[in-house]
């Protein structure tokens, strides 16, 4: 009995075969490192909820951005944050390092809240419910609510030397579970509310709470100007059919990139499996290498 040849078979599917193809398999991986992720935090939560006395981490200590405020308050008052754990700060470290080597991809790929995001875009789909068109111009003025998020917390977490930001954080108002352990808690509704308001936003807007309020997004992106590997547009190779755009969850224009692709990229990676062009865009690290590193921007049968 004759084996199936793998090389053969690739090559008798057709390119859109071939791209389909690729766009699962990139988002498959991404989702399910995703969904591994949230189920950690969430078995760390009930840990946490049931074990009052074992130590096991709050979710506030396995959120890198409690780092930030940590070390804030730390450096300007000599005081380190009530009720911090040593996984926020290592968390923190790991998070900066990754962002500087391959950009902002801890938002893609492992952020459990945007996981929650792409869930609701997902619902969105299912419901046939339209998203809602943010102009251009009116996306990069939102944009600046990340930092001014941020600038509001670490002012609030200096004075007050607490994670200020807990009662307010609506990943914390999920995957802490202080709804389902601790429902007469009155100071959980605070934050419920501002997962209900986000959750209604990120419903018409697709990852909106990454866009335009997330405070660690807004410093991943500083970061992530100067990434060892970012996403490439070779505007020789390109020939504007704009699919990358309508692939991108968070409303950047990889078809406009010259070259690199905005510092607000999340890493998903959705515009480069989804180019038809081969070499179209590719991630590169244009530092250390000058040479592009193809990653899934279209296949062999589909170069030009
Ligand atoms: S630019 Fe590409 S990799 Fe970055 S977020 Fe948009 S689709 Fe994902
Ligand atoms: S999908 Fe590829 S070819 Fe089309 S605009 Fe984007 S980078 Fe250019």
């Amino acid at each position: 009995m004759r084996t199936p040849n793998p090389t053969a078979r690739k090559s008798s599917l057709t390119r859109f075969q071939q791209r389909t193809r690729r766009i699962r398999h990139v988002k498959g991986a991404r989702h399910l490192t995703q969904l591994a992720v949230a189920v950690l935090i969430v078995v760390a939560a009930v840990r946490h909820q049931v074990e009052q006395d074992s130590g096991a981490a709050s979710v506030d200590a396995l959120c890198p951005f409690g780092a930030m405020e940590t070390l804030l308050t730390w450096l300007t008052s000599g005081a380190l944050i009530t009720k911090i754990h040593p996984s926020n700060l290592v968390l923190g470290l790991a998070v900066l390092v990754a962002t500087l080597l391959v950009g902002n991809a801890f938002c893609g790929w492992i952020c459990p809240f945007g996981a929650v995001q792409d869930a609701l875009t997902w619902v969105r789909g299912k419901l046939h419910l339209p998203a809602l068109p943010v102009p251009r111009g009116l996306d990069r003025v939102l944009r600046w609510g990340r930092f001014v998020v941020l600038a509001v917390i670490l002012y609030f977490s200096y004075t007050t030397a607490t994670l200020w930001f807990a009662d307010y954080d609506p990943y914390v108002a999920l995957f802490g579970l202080h709804w389902l352990f601790e429902p007469d808690n009155s100071t959980i509704w605070i934050g419920l509310s501002i997962l209900a308001a986000v959750v209604a936003a990120s419903l018409l807007v697709e990852r909106a709470w990454c866009r335009y309020l997330c405070p660690l997004g807004g410093v991943l992106s500083v970061l992530g100007r100067f990434s060892l590997f970012r996403i490439r547009r070779a505007p020789t190779t390109c020939t504007d059919c704009s699919l990358c755009d309508k692939a991108c969850p968070v409303g950047i224009e990889p078809s406009k990139a010259a070259p690199m692709v905005s510092p607000d990229c999340i890493g998903c990676m959705d515009c480069v499996t989804t180019c038809p062009v081969r070499g179209a865009l590719a991630v590169d690290a244009p530092v250390l290498l000058g040479t592009p590193i193809r990653l899934g921007s279209g296949s062999e049968a589909e170069k030009r």
